[in-house]
């Protein structure tokens, strides 16, 4: 047996891997489930899961679900209760699907217990990527992706020798408003934005998936998972989301993953990596595919991308800040306070009030993303007085 905590278990990716357990992995037992406050979903999954105990972070919702839930096994509250439940003695593997830089310290919890993590949260690698790949390296703590892409370059990349990889290439869907003018993009709404092209996710990775952020935030996670230079990872636009990445050699070959657009199919590699399991999840239709297309991202409809690949040739702390503001930014888009496109100028304007500085601590890094909130909340007020 093999015991799994799942961090965020009612979010996109935490349900899913819910499922994939149950489905395939026989020989998984199910530590703790978190969430931030949806009690509701998470008194469900424990009548149907039977984990062995849960942790809730918002101090309300924690005492609703203690006074609705006939659970008998521990109940954890608060930042500390998950970071608790991410360090649990017992915990083979800690999947880490928390949104945002909520999901750092918890992540490093497991990691200086140990555990191996399967990691979905990919804000922990953008802002910590170095002090993380460096603690876990430290403790021979293994550090699966959980995201599709950097799934697709693990797949690629077994059996291979690290030096042999000359450039790794992710591909972005380009998100819902690939082809639209600059005059579109002005007038785009929550409502359009969350709705994405080939895959389902969560709120937040969907605005960042629009934005092409999110495809921001995975090369500087691939930078670090797979410690290549920035300069050897590329982008290309792959609408059909059908190839997931691809990584070239140095021989000149070139080697692809592809698959369904499905997040199952990555969690449940994490799971049984370096091996492989049958499953009964939806296989491509040969005979519907057409045709596979790419195309090169424009960063100046999208410049979230260059933001976040200027920010990692910055290094130091200026992925972290970079982070914090996209989380005001597109929380602030949200809530409509600013338009889709102030989400990118939140961010330039923050990048450019806060120097970057070497990455010392986790504390010092906790300090400097509530300053970058700090500037960033500064900063949508601007936008919306300038209107
Ligand atoms: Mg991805």
């Amino acid at each position: 047996m093999r015991t799994l905590t799942i961090l965020g278990s009612t979010g996109s990716i935490g349900r899913q891997a819910l499922e994939v357990v149950a489905a395939y992995h026989p020989e998984v037992r199910l530590g703790f489930l978190t969430t931030n406050a949806n009690v509701e979903l998470l008194a469900e999954q424990v009548e149907r899961y039977r984990p062995y105990g849960v942790a809730i972070c918002s101090e309300d919702a924690y005492q609703a679900f203690r006074e609705r839930s006939r659970f008998e096994g521990p109940i954890l509250c608060g930042a500390e209760g998950i970071a608790a439940a991410a360090a649990w003695e017992e915990n083979d593997v800690v999947l880490s699907a928390l949104v945002g830089f909520a999901g750092v310290a918890p992540t490093i919890a497991a990691i200086e217990r140990g555990t191996a993590i399967a990691l979905a949260n990919k804000e922990t690698l953008v802002v910590a990527g170095e002090l993380i790949t460096a603690r876990a390296q430290e403790r021979n703590v293994p550090l699966l992706a959980v995201d599709s892409e950097h799934s697709a370059v693990l797949q690629c990349i077994v059996g291979e020798s690290p030096h042999t990889i000359e450039r790794i290439i992710l591909t972005a869907s380009g998100g819902p408003f690939r082809s639209y003018s600059p005059e579109q993009l002005e007038q785009v709404t929550p409502a359009d934005a969350l709705r994405h092209p080939t895959w389902s996710m969560g709120a937040k990775i969907t605005i960042d998936s629009a934005t092409l952020m999110n495809k921001g935030f995975e090369v500087i996670e691939a930078r670090w998972l797979f410690d290549v230079p920035p300069e050897r990872i590329g982008v290309v636009i792959h609408p059909q989301s059908i190839v997931h990445s691809l990584v070239e050699f140095c021989d000149g070959s070139v080697k692809a993953q592809l698959g369904v657009p499905d997040m199952r199919l990555p969690i449940h590699y994490a799971l049984t990596y370096p091996q492989r399991r049958p499953t009964a999840l939806p296989r491509i239709d040969w005979e519907q595919l057409r045709s596979l297309d790419f195309e090169q991202p424009d960063t100046v409809r999208f410049p979230c991308l260059r933001l976040a690949l200027d920010a990692l040739a910055s290094g130091g702390t200026a992925p972290a800040s970079l982070n914090a503001a996209n989380e005001v930014a597109v929380a602030a888009f949200l809530q409509r306070q600013i338009r889709f496109l102030d989400i990118a100028r939140v961010v330039e304007r923050t990048l450019a009030t806060i120097l970057p500085s070497p990455m010392t601590s986790l504390d010092a890094l906790a300090e400097l993303d509530r300053h970058a909130r700090f500037e960033a909340q500064r900063i949508v007020r601007q936008l919306q007085q300038e209107g």
